[in-house]
């Protein structure tokens, strides 16, 4: 039996901690595992393009536990009603090859994006930041928000969405989180006085969603959306600022993805797992633009598997679904295909036949 963690069992393991401090502890489990960077077997994740949108697989593995996430990006999916982004993940032993959990990953996603910005967030935007934009108001942005609210101190929110009726439904939301928040006009207005910028947009194209007079020294950008070769969100000349530092998950990744893939092989940037363990420095001047151009890596997904299976695993009972063969021989899977009943009963209640001797108790 493998354990299972559907959209009922995500409702119940986030109530139960609560969104903000589920969060805050996916952050830590997320920086734990950062620190120990080279522990990871790590590469760029394989992503299949069509022209609406991409599918990818995310691996990575430890000698412990190895993880996968499945994720697509489909920026035109809201037009039909579906989300942009979907994904599903499964944690495995190392030892033995079996996977142990098999989760939902689209919260998760929305959960762990959230936290890997706040974590970001903290080693390069000023302590004094209280105002951050938020362009872009689709499915992740009250995760980001709740996140910069309880993990930054961010006081207030300026709003800003192509779709208005996204930017309704993001205030309803924050209303309800008892968060302050304006709505603006334009991208603009929505920067004007802003100490942090997430830009969290979906478009499968080369937007410009920030422009370089946007942008005033002391500023840390959080750009989310620009993620897939031919999908960024910034100016290139916002990257080559003489004051601006940029920070990436996985360099080989980012080069491909980020909005670096806008810059030469050879731009400068810092992986942020070298800021966490102390080899390279974060912010160095409260004048420092800072940009951390997040596209999403495996690791984080690792860690919020190995956190939510944590969690689970410590509730009294927990769901569970047949996904692997339980057997009596293990080089008897063809029984499985004689067995009335789907699910493999324990060994001990196969017919004896199908049993070997040596699997049965003493
Ligand atoms: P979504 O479709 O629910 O929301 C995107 C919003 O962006 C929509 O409301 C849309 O109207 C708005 N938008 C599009 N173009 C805009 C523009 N020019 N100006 C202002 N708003 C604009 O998508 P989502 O699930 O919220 O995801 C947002 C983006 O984040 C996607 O591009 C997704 O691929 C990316 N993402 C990145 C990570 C990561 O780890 N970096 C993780 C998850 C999602």
């Amino acid at each position: 039996m493998v354990d299972y963690i559907g959209m009922g069992g995500i409702q119940r393991l986030v109530a139960r901690v609560g969104p903000a401090a589920f969060i805050e502890g996916l952050t830590r489990e997320i920086d734990a595992d950062y620190r120990r960077w080279a522990e990871f077997d790590k590469s760029a994740r394989h992503a299949i393009h069509s022209p609406g949108g991409v599918i990818e697989l995310m691996p990575t593995s430890d000698a412990r536990l190895y993880s996968f996430k499945y994720v697509n990006g489909h920026p035109k999916n809201t037009n039909v009603g579906l989300l942009t982004v979907t994904a599903f993940g499964v944690l495995a032993d190392v030892h033995t090859g079996y996977p142990v959990l098999l989760s939902e990953m689209t919260v998760t996603t929305a959960l762990r994006t959230a936290a890997m910005s706040a974590l970001a967030a903290r080693h390069l935007a000023r302590p004094d930041s209280r105002v951050m934009a938020l362009i872009g108001n689709g499915a992740q942005s009250e995760f980001q928000a709740l996140a910069f609210a309880h993990m930054l101190g961010i006081q207030t929110f300026q709003l800003y969405d192509v779709d208005p009726a996204a930017t309704d439904k993001l205030a309803r939301n924050l209303t309800a989180l008892g968060l302050h928040f304006t709505r603006c006009a334009s991208i603009a207005q929505a920067v004007r006085g802003a100490d942090i910028v997430t830009t969290v947009t979906a478009d499968k194209c080369n937007a410009t969603i920030l422009t370089p007079d946007m942008i005033t020294p002391g500023m840390h950008l959080n750009a989310v959306g620009g993620d897939c070769p031919g999908k960024t969100e910034l100016h290139a000349d916002i990257l080559r600022r003489p004051d601006a530092r940029v920070f990436v998950e996985y360099e080989p990744q980012s080069r491909l993805e980020g909005e670096i893939q806008q810059m030469p092989a050879d731009f400068p940037v810092t992986e942020l797992a070298c800021v966490l363990n102390g080899s390279a420095p974060g912010r160095s001047s409260p004048r420092d633009v800072t940009i951390f151009d997040s596209v999403g890596f495996a690791l984080e997904d690792y860690s919020a598997l190995r956190y939510l299976h944590q969690l689970q695993t410590a509730q009294p009972t927990h769901e569970q679904i047949d996904l692997i063969p339980v057997l009596g021989d293990p080089k008897n899977l063809f029984a499985v295909l004689h067995n009335a009943n789907v699910t493999p009963p324990p060994a001990a209640l196969l017919p004896s036949e199908t049993v070997s001797k040596k699997s049965l108790p003493a």
